[in-house]
């Protein structure tokens, strides 16, 4: 039997050199080569030539280009659910925002873009955000509402998935880098709500946000729902000293978080609120 000339083994070994300069990568490299002008191509006629953000503004504007939703720099793929055309004025706008540091988004969140992606835009389904200080109960609030086919987006969980840690609250046991890492995989679930990809029929997002103006940027940005646990400061206490005492790890600050969050919290016309059930408080009443 022949053999295969040997300059036709492996030629994918083969390092290309001289090719690019370093820090400046080809358009191919990029993954802007001949695929994705096909992609973009393909994804130009599936929109039927329109901007895809104008239009759910309502407007009819000529897409001229095809923009990620979730930006590639953020974890965002090729994905056809993750592409969408895009007017000139759109893009450029959402090129901005989205390298903006945050404090330019929105000057009252003075938060990071990680935590309030300024890319994220209205959801395809419908979205509450729950938030609450720590012990306030909002895994058990989504537990008892969140349906078969919901999705829920919790930092927790995600932490808990990456980390295989113990116990499910490993929030402040986290490193910068890993908890970096934890909100780039959230706001990837959260970003694949604004694309018609999503096989959930309703999402769940737990957030720890006490101001008014961060509820209602979730609010306005996602078109969300949203409830904040009101449960008292000594109600919260007293269920993490009693979650402790079971074995479940818990950051050894939470009691000063529950202050914090107590201390931050301003109340907004947009919150559905949900209080403790008078039971409890009584029973613990009888106690005294
Ligand atoms: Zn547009």
């Amino acid at each position: 039997m022949a053999k295969r000339p040997p300059s036709f083994t492996n030629p994918k070994g083969k390092k290309r050199s001289g090719w690019s300069k370093k820090g400046r990568k080809s358009a191919h490299e990029r993954g802007y080569g001949w695929a994705w002008r096909k992609l973009r191509a393909f994804i130009l006629r599936r929109d039927k030539g329109l901007c895809q953000p104008c239009l759910r503004n309502g407007v009819t504007t000529l897409a001229r280009e095809v923009d990620h939703i979730i930006p590639k720099e953020w974890g965002g793929s090729d994905d056809e659910g993750n592409l969408q055309s895009i007017c000139i004025d759109c893009h450029k706008a959402k090129t901005a925002e989205e390298g903006n540091t945050g404090k330019a988004m929105d000057h009252r969140l003075a938060s990071n873009p990680m935590a309030h992606p300024p890319w994220l835009c209205r959801s395809v389904i419908p979205v509450t955000i729950v938030t609450g200080p720590p012990g306030s109960g909002k895994s058990s609030y989504v537990n008892d509402h969140a349906g078969d086919s919901d999705c829920v987006i919790c930092f927790d969980q995600i932490a808990a998935n990456l980390f295989k840690s113990d116990g499910q609250r490993v929030h402040q046991m986290l490193s910068g880098p890993q908890v970096k890492a934890v909100l780039q995989e959230r706001n990837k679930a959260i970003g694949r709500l604004m694309t018609s990809a999503t096989n959930y029929s309703k999402a769940w997002i737990i957030v720890s946000d006490a101001q008014s103006e961060r509820r209602r940027w979730w609010s306005e940005t996602l078109g969300a729902d949203v409830v904040v646990m009101l449960t008292p400061a000594s109600v919260c206490k007293a269920r993490i000293t009693k979650d402790e005492a079971n074995g479940e790890r818990r950051p050894g600050n939470s009691e000063a978080i529950v202050d914090q969050w107590w201390w931050n919290y301003t109340p907004w016309s947009g919150d559905q609120v949900v209080k403790p059930q008078r039971k409890h408080t009584r029973r613990a009443r009888t106690h005294r």
